[in-house]
């Protein structure tokens, strides 16, 4: 996309976006409440009309997107739908029967761990458990393109690692992906790249590992010393670890050096001030 724009009113919620996800790419976007996240999730899956900027997926313009394009794309979106008295199984057959090549419903089921709630209705699957259908259906059309909004709110430790293996499943096929969440860990596990918006605008784009100068900035080097704890802060850590181990004439005791994470670095980038207008 490329100078991508929506404003809602007078709030320029989408403002000039650039961004490029190569194919079998998987890319999250992260930002506050309110960033403009969704806006532009949903402009890219042709759900939302844009006001300015050219936007292309898998070629095609999503304004002008046709049965055969929507086909090839897979969709979680944040509101869950009302699948009420269908069964979790009838739901993803359904689903399935729209596309031409879909998955089995029986992998589908294993894969986001339903396969013990198949005849369930969906109205009484608990929270997670119906974020986990939408997610099926979100991959039975063995999609080469797949939307991820906040997929897995509301899923507890244990889902949410199942969740991460299945998404390494679809990168490993190939599927490109583009994620937005709030859980920088999940960002941080699964991202090629994060991207960072804030006000409707991209302020950075980077792997996880070396978001916002992580990977050179200064590092934290800890260690103890006649019992006191000891600090300090190093643009050149190695030395210093060098510098300690040739001074304990071997181990450093309780020795770690850490450099700052991916939340310090995503705070420092949403903290900054706006621009003056
Ligand atoms: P969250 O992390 O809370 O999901 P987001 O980054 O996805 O946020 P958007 O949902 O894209 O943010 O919203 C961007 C801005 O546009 C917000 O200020 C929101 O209130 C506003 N907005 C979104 N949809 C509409 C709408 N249909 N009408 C008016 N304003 C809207």
């Amino acid at each position: 996309m490329r100078g991508l724009a929506k404003a809602y009113g007078t709030l320029r919620a989408v403002d000039g976006l650039d961004l490029d996800v190569e194919p079998g790419q998987c890319v999250a976007l992260l930002g506050p409440n309110g960033a403009g996240k969704t806006t532009t999730t949903e402009i890219l899956e042709g759900y939302r009309h844009r006001d300015a900027g050219e936007v292309r997926v898998l070629g095609v313009d999503p304004a002008r997107g046709d049965r055969h394009w929507r086909a090839r794309i897979g969709i979680v979106l944040q509101q869950v739908g009302d699948l009420g008295e269908l069964t979790v199984r009838e739901s993803l057959r359904h689903f399935a029967g729209y596309y031409p090549d879909p998955r089995p419903v029986d992998e589908v089921l294993e894969q986001v761990g339903l396969a013990a709630k198949a005849d369930a209705r969906g109205r009484t699957l608990s929270g997670g458990q119906r974020r986990r259908l939408d997610v099926g259906l979100g991959i039975v059309g063995r999609p080469e393109l797949l939307f991820l909004d906040e997929p897995t709110t509301g899923f507890d430790p244990e889902a949410r690692r199942e969740f991460w293996t299945l998404v390494e499943t679809l990168k490993d096929e190939g599927a490109t992906i583009l994620l937005t969440t709030h859980y920088l860990e999940e960002a941080e596990a699964l991202a090629d790249r994060v991207g960072v918006i804030t006000r409707g605008r991209l302020v950075a784009f980077d792997p996880p590992g070396e978001l916002g100068g992580r990977h050179t900035g200064s590092a934290r080097v800890r260690w103890t010393e006649d019992g006191q704890p000891r600090s300090e802060e190093t643009e050149e850590p190695t030395a210093l670890v060098a510098a300690l181990a040739a001074r304990f004439g071997g181990e450093v005791p309780n020795l770690t050096v850490t450099r700052p994470t991916l939340e310090d670095m995503y705070l420092a980038l949403v903290d900054e001030p706006a621009e003056p207008a």
